[in-house]
């Protein structure tokens, strides 16, 4: 990761469309057992690197929302395959997708401590007047 959409969606997957990296998917395709929010697969998230503003939160009507967390490196593995925030996609050949085996790329403008805090995304990247 990777961001994190919080409880505070209204699921109007305005985000979907918008994500280059197909890392969003809606409520209803969660893969969270009791996933009621559109949700962001970080083992997919790159965080809109090569862009100004992540995508998901420059289309998203709902401030604050979207959240970072923290990078998909392998220092964060347990973080993301023991965390019961996330269900991480299992490869038929490769396994487990997890930030070991497959690392993202992540932001290294965003502090640990912003992420730790989990900190808007629109917030840090001023997307709000
Ligand atoms: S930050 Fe970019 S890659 Fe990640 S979920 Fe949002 S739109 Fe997709
Ligand atoms: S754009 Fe925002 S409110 Fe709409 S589904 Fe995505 S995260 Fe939820």
């Amino acid at each position: 990761m990777a961001v994190l959409i919080t409880d505070s969606c209204i699921n109007c997957d305005a985000c979907i469309e918008e994500c280059p990296a197909t890392a969003i998917v809606s409520g209803s395709e969660s893969p969270l057992s009791d996933g009621e929010y559109t949700y962001v697969k970080p083992e997919k998230c790159i965080e809109c690197v090569d862009s100004a503003v992540p995508k998901c939160a420059d289309v998203c009507p709902t401030e604050g929302c979207i959240v970072w967390d923290m990078p998909y490196t392998p220092e964060y593995n347990d973080h993301f395959v023991q965390s019961g925030e996330y269900v991480i996609r299992v490869h038929k050949s490769k396994g487990l997708m997890s930030p070991e085996v497959s690392p993202m790329p992540w932001r290294e403008s965003i502090s640990m401590e912003q992420r730790e805090a989990r900190v808007s995304v629109g917030e840090t990247l001023k997307l709000y007047n």
